[in-house]
């Protein structure tokens, strides 16, 4: 069976809960705190084998994150290619959640500064994988997993998260770029829009080298830019709690959708579902369904349209 490969980070989050995110100067009281696993990289894998794809994790850790590489296990995570850096610290992400659950982050790289090129495996994926990198580790490493992949004849999806300037060389052999509104007008270069009605006329002459874009718009749902067309798929109402790795989910859904061989539309509509359902519950990884959650989910939609 295809599988995924994500090359990626692999952080400690630890989250504060607040009333409402402090302005700069300001010091708010924090009215709960907890400690979770997280890092770009580790959700969205852990999203995607949660919904049963095959998945393999390249990322470095600290010599601190044996809880971390056992709950990876745990969600069927292949961590065999996950490498030690003993004497760093995992990467941290030090979060605010406020109360209607949007949030801020701050993020100390750690270990993930330390994966090199040589950490990437030969054989990083076979003709029909999907390979998953998002910006959280050396851009060098990110650039030499996609070249590899594709070259491989995966499916490369990017998650431009952080957005920086990613070489247009590599740009050229990514199949899905998954940016967020933000990261595509920093990719772009524009301000964010007041709209998300206004994306589409952003994508119709976007100059980004790449196959095919889906853009998450947040409660807002996703738009899909491809050769075929613009397509916007809305996200079905939900009370969201927290929308911390809301992104990750839809990017992991999205590769076990496409593993499978779905459309891209297809893909992306159900990366919004998955998406919804995490934003139900608190946390990144603890809140990400499973496959059974979202085909239920997806019949309880059907019904109410
Ligand atoms: P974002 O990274 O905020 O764009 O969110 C990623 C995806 O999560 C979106 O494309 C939606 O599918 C989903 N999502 C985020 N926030 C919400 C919300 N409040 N209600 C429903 N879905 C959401």
């Amino acid at each position: 069976m295809a599988s995924v490969t994500v090359v990626g980070s692999v952080n400690r989050d630890v989250v504060l809960q607040v009333r409402a995110l402090p302005r700069p100067g300001e010091t708010v009281h924090a009215v709960g705190s907890r400690e979770g696993m997280g890092g770009k990289g580790a959700n969205q894998a852990v999203a995607a084998a949660r919904l049963g794809s095959a998945v393999r994790l390249v990322a470095k850790v600290g010599g601190d994150a044996r809880d971390i590489l056992a709950s990876l296990a745990q969600d069927g995570v292949d961590t065999g290619w996950i490498t030690t850096a003993d004497r760093t610290r995992t990467g941290l992400a030090l979060i605010t959640v406020d109360e209607p659950g949007e949030n801020t982050i701050v993020l100390e790289g750690g270990a993930n500064r330390e994966l090199t090129v040589a950490d990437l495996p030969e054989v990083l994926t076979s003709a029909g994988d999907v390979l998953m990198a998002q910006g959280e580790i050396p851009p060098e490493v990110t650039g030499a997993a996609i070249t590899r992949a594709a070259n491989q004849g995966a499916t490369v999806i990017l998650n431009p998260a952080p957005a920086y300037a990613f070489d247009d060389d590599v740009l050229k052999r990514v199949d899905v770029l998954v940016p967020n509104l933000g990261e595509l007008c920093t990719l772009l270069g524009v301000p964010v829009p007041a709209t998300s009605g206004e994306v589409g006329k952003l994508l119709a002459r976007h100059p980004l080298p790449v196959a095919a874009l889906v853009v998450t718009l947040g409660a807002d749902g996703a738009i899909v830019h491809d050769q075929d067309g613009t397509v916007h798929i809305p996200a079905p109402r939900v009370a969201a709690v927290d929308t911390v790795g809301a992104g990750d989910t839809f990017c992991g859904a999205l590769a076990d959708s496409l593993v499978r061989g779905r459309s891209l539309r297809a893909a992306a509509e159900r990366a919004v579902l998955a998406a919804a359902l995490s934003v139900t519950g608190v946390g990144a990884q603890s809140a990400m369904p499973t496959a059974e959650e979202v085909d239920l989910f997806a019949q309880q939609q059907e019904k109410t349209r």
